[in-house]
């Protein structure tokens, strides 16, 4: 059986992720990465990847089976995207909800013009959570779903945060409220504002001659980011910033209260525990790109998205053998 090669579009936490997905994967094999910055500044951890300028990876059309996008939502991708799916099969984990028609219509044109086929909002949320609600609600049509986040590092909220003047790191934290979920799960279906679920937890570290009770103020009330939150901020030390909150941590839950009958209430639950958000990520990038793959020899052209793929495309298995072990 031939191995799928894979091509790596931009190397930051997900880039890596998806090398090391790929490790574990052995009807794939990374071919190549791609990138904006000059390749020889990159460094790898395998000697043996081969890193390019993205500028020649039109050279690669033939070679490359699928090409996993592995850029930013808020400007790489709505650029990358379009772009690849001309030449390539792609794969990628665009996440600007609001956004996501009109980048599946420019990705579909492009895709389908050219033959490719290509797989957009790949990941957890946008992802699998999708699946699960898509699921939750189609089965159990009365009820509510609720989504928590969390525990996990807010990279925008992270970033709100140092941008105030004074502050020298900071990492915030997303908490969904302990009684928030126990109501859920309970089955009692409250109405619930995102801030009713969601606690706010900050570590900063501060410059010299800043006063940290002016800070704490401005972090606490600023629009759009705290001011309607529970928001909980900790002054501490760079040093125990960079111990302690390095990692990438994420999660959450999908809980759909549904009722059958008159009175019976079904709860469904979808749970992630995740130790490091990219990597988990780039794991289902990896097994969407081999959905990809086969997508294409079958002929299926154009854009999708998560919900168009069935399973049995994502496992390296076939139908027959999970027929057979899994059912
Ligand atoms: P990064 O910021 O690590 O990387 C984004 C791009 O920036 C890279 O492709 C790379 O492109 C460039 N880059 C990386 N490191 C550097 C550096 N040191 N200096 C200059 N440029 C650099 O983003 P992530 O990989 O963490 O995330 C990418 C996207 O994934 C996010 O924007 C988010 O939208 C999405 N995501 C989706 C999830 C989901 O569940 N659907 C979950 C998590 C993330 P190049 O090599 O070309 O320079």
């Amino acid at each position: 059986n031939k191995q799928i090669k894979i091509g790596i579009v931009g190397y930051g936490n997900l880039g890596r992720g998806v090398v090391s997905a790929i490790e574990q994967s052995s009807d794939m094999v990374v071919e190549g990465i791609f990138t904006r910055r000059a390749p020889e500044s990159i460094s790898v951890n395998n000697p043996n990847l081969k890193v390019w300028p993205i500028s020649q990876a039109e050279a690669y059309k033939d070679e490359i089976d699928v090409m996993i996008l592995c850029g930013g939502s808020a400007t790489d991708l709505p650029e990358q995207g379009p772009q690849f799916a001309q030449m390539f099969n792609t794969v990628d984990s665009f996440d600007t909800h609001a956004k996501i028609p009109e980048y599946f219509d420019s990705v579909n044109k492009a895709a389908k013009d050219n033959g490719k086929t290509s797989i957009i909002s790949v990941g957890w949320d946008p992802g699998l959570f999708s699946i699960n609600r898509l699921m939750a609600e189609a089965i159990l049509p009365v009820g509510e779903t609720y989504t928590f986040w969390g525990d996990g590092v807010s990279q925008g909220h992270s970033d709100a945060i140092r941008r105030i003047e004074g502050v020298k790191g900071a990492v915030q934290y997303t908490v969904p409220i302990k009684e928030a979920v126990e109501k859920v799960r309970s089955g009692m279906n409250p109405e619930l504002s995102t801030a009713e679920k969601h606690l706010r937890v900050c570590y900063v570290v501060t410059e010299e001659g800043y006063d940290q009770a002016d800070i704490e103020k401005k972090i606490k009330t600023m629009p759009n980011y705290f001011a309607d939150y529970e928001t909980e901020v900790n002054f501490i030390s760079e040093e125990e910033l960079k111990e302690k909150h390095s990692a990438l941590p994420h999660g959450g839950f999908v809980i759909r209260g549904g009722q059958s009958g008159d009175r019976n209430k079904q709860i469904i639950e979808f749970s992630l525990n995740l130790d490091s958000n990219p990597e988990f990520t780039s794991s289902v990038l990896v097994a969407y790109a081999r959905a990809a793959y086969r997508l294409n020899q079958e002929g299926q052209a154009g854009a999708k998205s998560v919900f168009e793929v069935p399973p049995v495309y994502l496992s390296p298995k076939s139908a027959e053998e999970l027929r057979k072990h899994l059912l």
